[in-house]
């Protein structure tokens, strides 16, 4: 049996799982729902393939299949802190 991967940061085992990922591109927000990825147990960080990567790329290029769109909250951190 392949041993299983480790996270980088904090050496949590990482599970294979979909997650959300969220972009930011030219100010625009983008979610993406149901991705491939490795997720960290511990800490929760995540890790993505290469081929992951570029068929996220393609498709914020493309704007291709795009489910819905919300609106997106934009909140202030305040000043006197
Ligand atoms: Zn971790």
């Amino acid at each position: 049996m392949k041993e299983k991967e480790k996270c980088q940061f904090c050496g949590g085992i990482l599970d294979h799982k979909k997650t959300n990922v969220d972009l930011r591109v030219n100010n625009e927000f983008i979610i993406f729902e149901d991705v491939p990825a490795k997720v960290c147990g511990q800490c929760g960080e995540k890790y993505f393939s290469a081929e992951v990567y570029t068929i996220i790329e393609e498709r914020v290029k493309k704007k291709e299949d795009v489910k819905k769109v919300i609106n997106v909250p934009v909140m202030c951190f305040p000043v006197s802190v």
